[in-house]
């Protein structure tokens, strides 16, 4: 059934009105020609959901009950897209429930800086694994018939100055590294919305800038959807739909309808960009009213209960093991148990702002170690004083006197246990939308308090509550086990606990690094930036690409993650699949992995690439390109299959305004984290053909070009013949080094030269000849050039 009656034309004053939203939460509707009111909610991992009173936005308190699933942070560590499109139709059935069309998530923003007080929000600092994730969770929310808003569109990367600052950065990296996870999940999910960002991009603010929303969103991606702005982000109603933004919100009680309406009046703006508005608010309303009729019932909240359980344990990393401490022995042998820490009876286990829920229920660690061990053997001491909400940090964890009573009874409690874990994490102030944090602590008295145990017990494991990367060292050197357990949503405690006890074996993975120090983080110096810009200068050598780039150690690289069990990687072979067309084909690494430990486990196997040295532009030493998993019962074998199109090895050159696939030799890698390769092998590329050379480009790029190098060649040969003074020029090892990097034009102005005036314009003739006349289009099909299609793979 449709429910736009075709044709039914809009008068101006409805078309400006759908520019700006109803309320605080609903899209503006023109009925009688069918454009319904869509309802709106955040997101992203739990439905905040304002039933009544509507006048406090943030409504934080107020919101209605619903499951808090990991945020982004911690789900994205389970590597698991198929996990993640469940709890996005989870999200979708909630969101049915309560008669909400869409859910505003994902957030799929790249952990520029580990300060970053929303990164808790975001999935990695790697824009494959965002893209990804964020593609599941939004095929799980619409495949259930509730629509998506992937967020913040884009490059909104701190929280500093939000609303104004300028993020400035190059192209390449912006479409690299900030833009392709929008991109991929525009592509490969077709989202039904995407939300932009409040901070302006090269100067230009998001919702106003026509490049970010028309030229890259809609003509070269495709995307289909709407475009609506963040809360209060757009500052001129009619620069903003000009660019292609084509709702406001929240609403602004008519006042953006009516100068929308008078610019058009004024011939200031095209009635097309109205109409445009119209098509796409229609278009949302028959999406959402084709898939999202309230279900009138109650979602199955316990099953999500569950849910949120399952997908936290699979986000806990385990990040180091010594002597194998963990899995705790939850029967008698396993002896006593210390449970220490605040938040092990307060847990943190969602982050502040906009997504903040009003959970279900929520499982405590404490409460879950009792259920699993018998609560007569476990013992809990507070350690540290909670949090006071909003309080300064210095006041986490108690003062003077008091700090050292509970430390004092922490450490009397580990003595007289057999194991003792201690559950430690950033104060929920630290941890917030609107802020970011100025370091990487825990609070002092926390650190203490590990030292001071670590000196009682070795049988010491410290668990971690942060959303944001927080330091371990050095004070959890000493400490023989460190599980990281991120923010985990409502079900985390339980989840927690199941991991301890060995009742899952934990596979997650980091999608972050977490560095030594603050000053190693490839964005120090210009994080958060001045005066209204934040200059993004480490360019594409964002997370591990930079770390790697300048050979710094870290605490825990990224990809990195242990089990309880052990896997071995065999017989790597990777092989190119020439598709025929100038797609370039795809390349399949195939990898055995081997459970070789005791118990059944999970192994997220990474492949990276390193691209060739010859290349022309500073590429990262490697990047994360296909992963995949396998479970394995101890003793077994499978194996791994990673795929990926020739074309996800390309960067964007800016001089070409294009993605180019270089030609060379690239190195696969395949790994247990970006700093546990297994085995590697080298494939020959092909490549993209190089733009044709002219006066302009240099001798180097003459001579690579698999056209202009032969015929260059050729003509110096005859130039050789002529004059032998000349041709010795070109021989001289320093002489030809420095005209490498010249363009033949400036070499042809040398007095002597064998490039004269006349060869070079017969060259370029001869050049613009083939292109037109297909020579170019000749030696492709001879094999000698092409798009990326040939491959020979070398050594292996
Ligand atoms: C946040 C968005 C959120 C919106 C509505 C903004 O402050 O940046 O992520 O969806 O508010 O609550």
């Amino acid at each position: 059934m449709t429910h736009t009656p075709a044709h039914v034309p809009l008068t101006l004053a409805e078309k400006a009105s759908l520019t700006s939203g109803a309320d605080n939460w609903t899209t503006s509707a023109v009925e009688r020609a069918g454009i319904l009111p869509v309802r709106l909610s955040d997101g992203p991992h739990g439905l905040r959901f304002q039933g009544g009173d509507q006048s406090d936005v943030l409504g934080l308190d107020g919101a209605t009950a619903a499951t808090c699933f990991p945020p982004a942070a911690a789900l994205g560590c389970s590597w698991d897209p198929g996990l993640m499109e469940r709890v996005g139709a989870a999200l979708a059935a909630e969101a049915a429930a309560l008669g909400v069309d869409v859910v505003l998530g994902p957030g799929v923003n790249i952990k520029r800086s580990p300060l970053c007080g929303r990164n808790f929000e975001y999935f990695s600092e790697d824009p494959l694994l965002a893209g990804v994730f964020g593609a599941a969770v939004v095929r799980g929310l619409q495949n259930a018939g509730t629509g998506a808003a992937v967020k913040h569109f884009a490059a909104n990367n701190q929280e500093t100055d939000r609303l104004r600052v300028s993020a400035d950065i190059d192209e390449r990296p912006l479409r690299e590294i900030y833009l392709r996870a929008f991109e991929r999940v525009v592509r490969e999910a077709r989202p039904w919305t995407v939300m932009a960002a409040y901070n302006a991009v090269n100067s230009t603010p998001a919702c106003e800038n026509h490049w970010l929303l028309t030229h890259v969103l809609r003509d070269e991606w495709g995307f289909d959807g709407l475009v609506m702005s963040d809360w209060g982000a757009v500052q001129d109603s009619v620069a903003a739909v000009r660019a292609g933004l084509d709702l406001r919100m929240p609403s602004t009680s008519g006042r953006s309808a009516a100068e929308v309406e008078a610019a058009v009046g004024a011939g200031q703006l095209d009635e097309e960009h109205l109409d445009r508005v119209a098509a796409r608010a229609a278009g949302l309303s028959r999406r959402a009213r084709r898939h999202g009729t309230p279900s009138g019932g109650p979602a199955p909240y316990e099953a999500h209960h569950a849910l949120a359980r399952e997908a936290a344990a699979r986000s806990v990393v385990l990040l180091k093991n010594d002597g194998g401490l963990l899995p705790l022995d939850a029967g008698e042998d396993g002896g006593t148990v210390a449970v220490i820490g605040e938040f092990a009876r307060t847990p943190r286990f969602q982050g502040g702002g906009s997504s903040q829920t009003t959970p279900t229920r929520v499982d405590t660690l404490l409460d879950s170690v009792r259920n699993l061990a018998g609560a007569d053997r476990v013992h809990f001491a507070a350690g540290y004083a909670p949090a006071p909400a909003g309080g300064p940090r210095a006041a986490a964890g108690g003062h003077g006197d008091e700090a050292a009573r509970l430390r004092e009874a922490a450490v009397r409690a580990a003595r007289d246990a057999n194991t003792t874990v201690l559950f430690l994490g950033l104060p929920p102030e630290e941890e917030t939308e609107g802020l970011d944090r100025t370091h990487l602590d825990l609070p002092e008295e926390q650190t203490a308090l590990a030292g001071a145990l670590a000196e009682a017990t070795d049988r010491l494991v410290v668990v971690l509550a942060n959303g944001g990367v927080v330091r371990v060292t050095p004070w959890s050197e000493p400490i023989p086990a460190l599980v990281e357990g991120w923010l985990p949503g409502q079900a985390g405690g339980a989840a927690l606990a199941d991991v301890l006890f060995g009742v899952v074996n934990p596979s997650g993975k980091l999608t972050e690094t977490i560095p030594h120090r603050l000053a190693d983080t490839p964005s120090y110096l210009t994080f958060p930036g001045e005066e209204g810009h934040v200059r993004y200068g480490e360019g594409v050598f964002v997370g591990y690409r930079g770390y790697d780039a300048r050979g710094t150690r870290v605490a825990f690289p990224f990809g990195h993650g242990l089990s309880y069990t052990d896997f071995a990687y065999d017989g790597l072979t990777v092989t190119v699949e020439p598709s025929g067309t100038p797609d370039g084909g795809s390349v399949l690494a195939q990898v055995e992995i081997t459970n070789t430990g005791p118990v059944a486990g999970r192994e997220i196997v990474q492949l990276y690439v390193a691209p060739p040295g010859t290349s022309q532009v500073a590429r990262p030493e490697r990047e994360l390109r296909a992963f995949t998993d396998v479970t394995l019962e101890p003793g077994r074998s499978a194996w791994a299959q990673l795929r990926l199109p020739v074309r996800d090895l390309a960067y964007y050159s800016v001089r070409e305004g294009g993605w180019r696939v270089e030609p060379g030799e690239y190195r696969f890698e395949a790994g247990s984290s970006s700093r546990d390769i297994r085995l590697d092998t080298v494939v020959v590329l092909e490549g993209d053909t190089p733009p044709v050379p002219t006066a302009e480009s240099t001798l180097r790029e003459w001579q690579r070009h698999p056209v202009a190098g032969p015929l260059l060649t050729a003509a110096l040969s005859a130039a050789y013949e002529d004059d032998r003074r000349a041709a010795r020029l070109l021989d001289d090892p320093v002489i030809r080094s420095i005209a490498e990097g010249m363009s033949l034009r400036a070499i042809s102005e040398f007095a002597g030269s064998p490039v004269t005036g006349e060869l070079l314009a017969e060259l370029t003739a001869a050049l613009s000849g083939a292109e037109a006349g297909g020579a170019v289009e000749a030696d492709r099909d001879a094999g000698t050039a092409g798009r990326g299609s040939g491959a020979a793979p070398s050594r292996g």
